[in-house]
């Protein structure tokens, strides 16, 4: 059997600070499939973005991969030297981010930044080869007149066109991966549906696997087949979507799922979960979410709970959930 492109296992990350080590990353494990869509969800500074760099080996340079794994199409990219996840990046992995604008340089144009990746990146050394493979990466994404995008500078473009565009950098070297860090999150609605939908096509198309990161639960339904949930950089639980949002196990699930606005219920105000992130400096013996947790039991913060299959395919870490059930 082939092996998933994307796997990871046991992934701990600790940025040093001058205010001391944080442990950001905590043991995470998981794998996308090719043409599945994983989402990671979780509250601000849960380690997400810090997942997706790592995964791209971009992580920032007081960042440390304590232990664990990344295999990419097999290979474990924590082993690799600069020169040789340079090749792996963009070409077999792709990232597009929250802000498109940061995504571009602005002294060049949109047809520059596809030509010389495609260049660099596929060997294409005619330009005019270049050029129509640059086109067709406009158009895929569904920009209109991609003639004009392509001699266009990014202020020139809007937020929406912007992502499509980032969107054509990233896979027009045809990944096998996309990392996609909140791409939706500075798009008015009716845009990040559009760009929700995009993806979601081209992930059917070209069999992306896909690693999306949100805090948005809105958005987890409308894209993903599997849900991560991390708290404080530790997995919680992870299903298929359905039985993870219709059905959650573990309390900060349910309690993520409690906070999201429902337009058709009139409500006096939003709701949140008490308490706020622990201190990711220390390290705790139990459940890292029981100081937080309103269905905690008294072993809970003395002892971690196993992450165990709870029901079919659904995996949960939390005393509670697996006594009930
Ligand atoms: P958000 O939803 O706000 O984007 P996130 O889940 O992506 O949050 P991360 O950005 O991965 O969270 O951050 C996880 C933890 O690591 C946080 O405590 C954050 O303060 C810390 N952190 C992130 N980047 C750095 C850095 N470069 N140096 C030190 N600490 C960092
Ligand atoms: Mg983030």
């Amino acid at each position: 059997m082939q092996a998933k492109p994307l796997v990871v296992r046991d992934l701990t990350i600790h940025y040093y600070t001058l205010h001391g080590v944080v442990k950001a990353v905590r043991g995470v494990s998981f794998a996308v499939g090719r043409g599945e869509s994983l989402c990671l969800v979780g509250e601000s500074g849960s380690g997400k973005s810090t997942i997706g760099l790592a995964v791209l080996g971009a992580l920032p340079s007081n960042a440390r991969v304590v232990s664990g794994k990344i295999l990419i199409n097999g290979v474990n990219i924590l082993e690799l030297s600069e020169k040789e996840l340079e090749e792996i990046r963009g070409k077999e992995i792709s990232m597009i981010f929250q802000d498109p604008v940061a995504s571009f340089n602005p002294l060049f144009t949109i047809g520059q930044v596809l030509s010389d990746i495609i260049k660099y990146k596929l060997g294409v050394r005619d330009k005019n080869e270049a050029k129509k493979l640059a086109l067709k990466a406009l158009s895929e994404v569904g920009l209109p007149d991609p003639e004009r995008i392509y001699n266009s500078y990014p202020h020139e473009l809007s937020g929406g066109m912007l992502q499509r565009a980032a969107i054509a950098v990233a896979l027009a070297t045809r990944p096998s991966i996309l990392v996609a860090d909140e791409p939706t999150t500075m798009l008015d609605v009716t845009l990040q549906a559009q760009i929700l939908d995009l993806l979601q096509g081209l992930r059917r198309k070209l069999g992306l696997a896909l690693l999306f990161i949100t805090h948005n639960l809105g958005v987890v339904a409308a894209i993903c087949d599997k849900v991560l949930v991390i708290y404080a950089g530790s997995v919680v639980e992870y299903g298929p979507v359905d039985e993870v949002l219709l059905s959650p196990l573990h309390p900060y699930t349910k309690r993520l799922i409690e906070c999201v606005p429902r337009s058709s219920v009139k409500t006096s105000r939003l709701k949140y979960i008490p308490g706020s992130l622990p201190d990711l400096r220390k390290d705790y013996p139990g459940c890292i979410f029981a100081p937080r947790c309103s269905e905690a039991l008294e072993k809970c913060s003395r002892i971690a709970p196993k992450f165990v299959e709870a029901k079919p395919g659904h995996f949960v870490a939390c005393h509670k959930a697996v006594k009930a059930g």
